[in-house]
């Protein structure tokens, strides 16, 4: 058991490292972060940051030796960095559930061979194979990068007629997944926990709005029969089991007309969609990731207050500084802000929870204090 006064390494040095640390410090551990780019929001909030790159092995080794144990906040991590730090402390999750979960092929593949419900794809890697895979698959359909994607970036969507060799030079990368456009009812996730000795406990589900491909408002709990939630909790515990998950792993599925569950995304770390963990459950996402990596026993994710999640981009900062006041003259209202220096549009800047008493009257709320940003 890593205990508190102990030293936790963490990879990446973005918003949800920040979250991470700052639950750490709350329970009295030292946070040292490794990310090449200076005062990130992890990096302001750590103890020390080393801002060396992912190539630097002497760096990555005296990172490694400052701490008692690894964890990762960020998935486009090189997989051999995780090995060489493991090498010296030990990393949760293990570097072999990076290597599957941050390549959507690798992703894909893995959920066809576990049997999981998934969008029917096929991955390619030249015009000819993406002809056959729109003939196979038709369309709509849509075209995702294999590696280094996320929030849509990196997809196309394929509508009728599809010109394979001009898409394919548009898309400009080695390889791809090409998947069936799963026409869905609504999307929902579920961040669950697994202990080294193999306690899982999961978050209540999350109901999630996106706006562009981005997260837009978690709400939760979902307006969804009890029955598909507890389906969605059980995918996720079986999944992290499979994938031999020590840390967390966050689930996204669709949920279709036809009230089937599909898994779009897997992601070994603290998600988007969990951060209302913070204001509205007896443990956040980010205490628990600590407690896995730690070895300590996992806490309660028993749901305090129904709440509702507004993600704050960069664009909310086009007229200059956003209306805090405004939101924060909601007194059920808790802000929270990533300290990045600059706000661009569709970056991630920060966040609001507004909590209540019933789902449908919070959620009118927190679309209005949205309105009032
Ligand atoms: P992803 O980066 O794969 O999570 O995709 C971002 C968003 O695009 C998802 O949350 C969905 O709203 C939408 N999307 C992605 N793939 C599909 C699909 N196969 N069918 C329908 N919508 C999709």
């Amino acid at each position: 058991m890593i205990l508190p006064g102990s030293t936790l390494g963490l990879v990446g040095g973005g918003q949800l490292g920040r979250m991470f640390a700052i639950a750490a410090r709350r329970m009295g551990y030292r946070v040292h972060t490794f990310e090449p780019s200076p005062e990130g929001p992890a990096g302001q909030v750590s103890d020390r940051e080393f801002n060396n790159s992912y190539d630097d092995v002497e760096a990555l080794q005296t990172f490694a030796a400052s701490v008692d144990v690894i964890t990762f906040e960020f998935e486009n991590i090189p997989a051999h960095v995780l090995q060489t730090l493991a090498a010296i402390t030990p990393v949760h999750p293990n570097w072999n559930v990076l290597y599957v979960c941050q390549n959507r092929e690798r992703e894909k593949l893995f959920l066809r061979d576990h049997h999981y419900p998934h969008a029917e794809f096929a991955v390619v890697r030249s015009a000819g194979e993406l002809k056959e895979a729109v003939q196979r698959i038709g369309t709509p359909s849509v075209l995702k990068t294999a590696d280094f994607g996320y929030d849509g970036k990196g997809q196309k969507k394929l509508k009728d007629s599809v010109d394979a060799e001009a898409l394919w030079r548009e898309f400009n990368m080695p390889a791809g997944v090409l998947e069936k456009w799963v026409e869905f009812d609504c999307e929902l996730s579920v961040v669950c926990a697994r202990s080294a000795s193999g306690q899982i406990e999961t978050f209540p589900v999350s109901e999630n709005i996106h706006t562009n491909h981005i997260l837009d408002f978690s709400i939760v709990p979902a307006r969804l029969p009890e029955k598909i939630q507890l389906e969605a909790q059980n995918l996720a515990s079986k999944i992290a089991e499979d994938l031999n998950v020590v840390g967390l792993l966050a689930v996204e599925f669709f949920l279709t007309k036809e009230g089937k569950l599909i898994v779009n995304e897997l992601a070994p770390r603290p998600h988007n969609s969990g951060h209302y963990s913070f204001d509205a459950c007896v443990t956040s996402q980010f205490e628990q990731q600590l407690r896995a990596v730690c070895g300590l026993p996992l806490g309660s994710t028993r749901l305090l207050s129904p709440v509702v999640m507004v993600n704050i981009l960069g664009d909310a900062w086009s007229q200059g500084t956003p209306n805090f006041a405004g939101v924060l003259s909601e007194p059920d209202t808790k802000l929270h802000l990533y300290g990045k220096s600059e706000a661009k549009a569709g970056r991630k800047m920060g966040h609001f929870c507004v909590l209540g008493s019933e789902i449908e009257e919070t959620l009118a709320r927190a679309e209005k204090l949205k309105e009032l940003l």
